[in-house]
């Protein structure tokens, strides 16, 4: 893995700050985003997780590098993000909330019914988004094979940002990927999507139940979803594994919408988490708290 300035290799996009050849580069001239009123530490530091647990990961002057924007204001930013909004099949970018929830919700409907537009998978979108990028949601899934985002929301290039982990276990490296969006370029929605038969959640809840941890790295998932394992104890349903998968997506959700990253765009109503779950069996999408009004 060749080094390199890690905005590369999230974003890849081109310079747009005048100060800076590493800039987010971040369309939002259909969003709003650039008139919105960003939070008072919007990009300086920047931390990851919630509670006692809660760490600095970077220092303010790391963060701006993270986010690409060394030698520039967030004023400066964010003007120079208006630029032309790539052509998409299913319209400019969501700019709210609302309007994004509302464009993945429709994508699951098509994925149930069979009615796919697979919209923007083609060398012309490719060569539209090639300077900039609009990303109008973030989502969180597990890597279960059977739960792809992009496909069962039915979004082409373009339009998410997606983190993938086993039983969607949300560590630091996680929780700063998914920040990423709504903190550099005005993300107005975040989906924390769990599943039915979750196997990392059903593995996770017998490693636990058992005090039997699982081998190598695989213990590292099993603590992270600790705390929904014993949220599931404590409702003890019928089908424990499944209360644990939609306590995970829950909680992580929480845990997003208040942390003091994002909180204070969730308050200015600019940006929504919704917690979700994904049936195996019928393919939709079902909302478990969070959905914006
Ligand atoms: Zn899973």
């Amino acid at each position: 893995m060749t080094k390199g300035p890690r905005t590369v290799t999230l974003v890849n996009s081109p310079p747009v700050c005048p100060h800076d050849p590493l800039d987010v580069g971040v369309d939002t001239s259909q969003s709003g985003a650039a008139h919105r009123k960003l939070p008072a530490r919007q990009l300086g530091e920047t931390t990851v997780g919630d509670g006692p647990g809660r760490r600095t990961l970077l220092t303010a002057a790391a963060s701006l590098a993270v986010a690409g924007l060394v030698g520039c204001s967030s004023a400066e930013v964010r003007n120079e993000m208006h630029t032309a909004p790539p052509a998409s099949r299913t319209g400019p970018a969501p700019g709210a909330p609302k309007a994004a929830y509302q464009r993945l919700m429709e994508g699951n409907r098509r994925w149930v019914a069979n009615a796919l537009l697979h919209p923007d998978r083609d060398p012309t979108r490719r060569e539209l988004l090639a300077a900039s990028q609009q990303p109008y949601g973030a989502v969180l899934s597990c890597i279960d094979s059977r739960v792809p985002p992009e496909l069962v929301f039915d979004t082409g290039l373009g339009d998410l940002f997606v983190m993938r982990s086993g039983g969607g276990a949300a560590g630091p490296v996680i929780t700063g990927s998914i920040e990423y969006g709504p903190m550099t370029s005005g993300t107005p929605l975040i989906v924390v999507l769990g599943h039915q038969r979750c196997g990392a959640v059903s593995a996770a809840y017998r490693a636990l139940r058992e005090g039997k941890p699982l081998p190598g790295n695989l213990q590292a998932i099993t603590k992270a979803l600790r705390p929904a394992y014993e949220q599931a104890v404590r409702e003890s349903s019928a089908d424990p594994a499944d209360t644990m998968a939609r306590a995970q997506v829950k909680l992580t959700a929480d845990a997003l919408r208040s942390n003091r990253d994002l909180a204070p765009l969730v308050a200015e109503g600019v940006l929504a988490v919704v917690s979700a779950y994904y049936s195996l069996d019928t393919g939709q999408v079902e909302i478990l708290n969070g959905a914006p009004v």
